[in-house]
């Protein structure tokens, strides 16, 4: 039977940025009177570990909790895909038929995972022994690892990025690194053939990180292939099909690389739901102001995240500078009538390049890719202390801090 409901504020996501939200927002000494989370899912996941556990240092179990640990006290969690939403009305739809009715709605589902955008790649990937990988997924992770482990001299190791937006633009390198360090200390990276296909222009975005990546690529004897694009797998016979888009040295058209392993970054877009919706872009994502987090059209909504529209590089550390200004900003709506004063975001996000085991690059930069440090020493040299905080810090900062609406 549908049922309807009516909160204060709906989330919609009890993601990194969703939990991140309510947490906040719950702690406000002008707190919501009512809040509701709508998220479908048991357990909630810290992705960014998912590089180390297919490299083998955690077990993949370490990146997952229970959903119910982080629903703050007194938010309501409804547990159902959110589906359709009707932004006159101010409602949300849910799968089971629900109607939920808000004064406010922060929209934070995350980035939908296209596997079905490469042929060949659905099946390839669910199959553990085909040597294709991928550390994209909970369940795919340590697959990646145990590839790893079976290369021997004669072989190709290969990592492809996509054309499309991504979460964690440095994640499809950071594997490819560990990969080349694991190969050298078995002595063997000499004889193990390492490329990397990706359509970018260049290694990183950012000239200041990309100057020490074009030295660890050189250091571990990478071949680089920029403006190409993996576009088929033929499993059967371990073939990539990638497509030269032409620019630098790539030329135009096709051709096929062989694989013993094929690590895949997969395609990636807004969810389909938010995609059909009245909220979205052109391109499908949530339609907010790149400062505010505000939705261009509806007032009293808001989005963050990797479904929202904002050009930073998608990642959880943009959404730990996004939720503070989301949660600003729809307070001051709330109980001002108005954003007299609004919290800006300026487009900050961090990339923990790990360049091999025990070593990596902190790349943080704003809107502009202008270098946007937290430390006062030079994180664009790789660092063990750096990879330290990347394994053991962040994440206890993430469940006991961020998630807490505590950092
Ligand atoms: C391999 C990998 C490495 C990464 N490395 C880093 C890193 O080093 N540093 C970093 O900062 N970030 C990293 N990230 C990125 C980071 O995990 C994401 O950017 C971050 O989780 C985005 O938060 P989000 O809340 O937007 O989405 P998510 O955390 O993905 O959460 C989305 C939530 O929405 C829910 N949802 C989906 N559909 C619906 C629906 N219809 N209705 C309701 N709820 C729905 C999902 O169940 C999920 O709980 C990495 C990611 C991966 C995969």
């Amino acid at each position: 039977m549908s049922t309807s409901s009516q909160y204060d504020v709906v989330i919609v996501g009890g993601g990194s940025a969703g939990i991140t939200v309510a947490a906040h927002l719950q702690q406000s000494d002008r707190a919501p009177e009512s809040i509701a989370i709508i998220e479908p899912s048991d357990t909630h996941y810290y992705q960014p570990i998912w590089t180390l556990v297919g490299a083998g240092v955690f077990d993949k179990e370490i990146s997952e909790r229970p959903m119910a640990e982080f629903i703050p006290e007194g938010v309501t969690w409804i547990q159902d895909y959110a589906e359709t939403f009707d932004p006159d009305a101010n409602t949300v739809s849910t799968q089971s038929g629900d109607t939920i009715e808000y004064n406010y709605l922060v929209v934070a589902p995350g980035i939908q995972l296209d596997w079905d955008g490469i042929p060949g790649l659905a099946d390839a990937v669910a199959d553990p022994r085909s040597g294709v990988v991928s550390n994209y997924a909970y369940e795919y992770c340590e697959d990646t690892w145990d590839t790893m482990q079976t290369l021997q001299p004669g072989d190709s190791a290969v990592f492809t990025q996509p054309a499309t937006p991504i979460k964690c633009g440095g994640a499809p390198q950071k594997i490819m690194y560990l990969t080349a360090d694991h190969l050298r200390k078995r002595g063997i990276l000499d004889d193990v053939s390492v490329q990397f296909y990706t359509p970018g222009t260049v290694i990183f975005g950012v000239e200041k990180f990309a100057r020490t990546l074009r030295d660890v690529v050189d250091r571990y004897g990478i071949d680089v292939h920029l403006h190409s694009e993996l576009v088929e797998i033929r499993p059967d016979t371990n073939e990539a099909v990638i497509r030269g888009t032409g620019g630098g040295d790539s030329a135009p058209g096709e051709r096929v690389v062989s694989y013993d392993m094929l690590h895949v970054t997969p395609p990636q877009s807004a969810p389909d739901f938010i995609k059909e919706s009245p909220l979205s872009n052109d391109e499908g994502w949530v339609d907010v102001h790149k400062h505010t987090l505000q939705h261009n059209t509806y007032d009293n909504i808001f989005s963050l995240g990797d479904a929202s529209s904002t050009p930073n590089a998608k990642t959880g550390a943009a959404v730990r500078k996004q939720a503070p200004t989301v949660v600003h900003n729809l307070l001051q709506l709330m109980h001002d009538g108005e954003i007299t004063a609004p919290k800006e975001y300026h487009g900050y996000s961090s990339c923990p390049l790990v360049t091999g085991y025990g070593k990596l690059v902190l790349a943080e930069f704003d809107y502009d890719n202008e270098p946007d440090p937290t430390f006062s020493f030079d994180t664009s040299q790789e660092r063990y202390s750096m990879y330290a905080l990347k394994a053991y810090g962040l994440p206890q900062m993430y469940w006991h801090g961020m998630l807490r609406g505590r950092a």
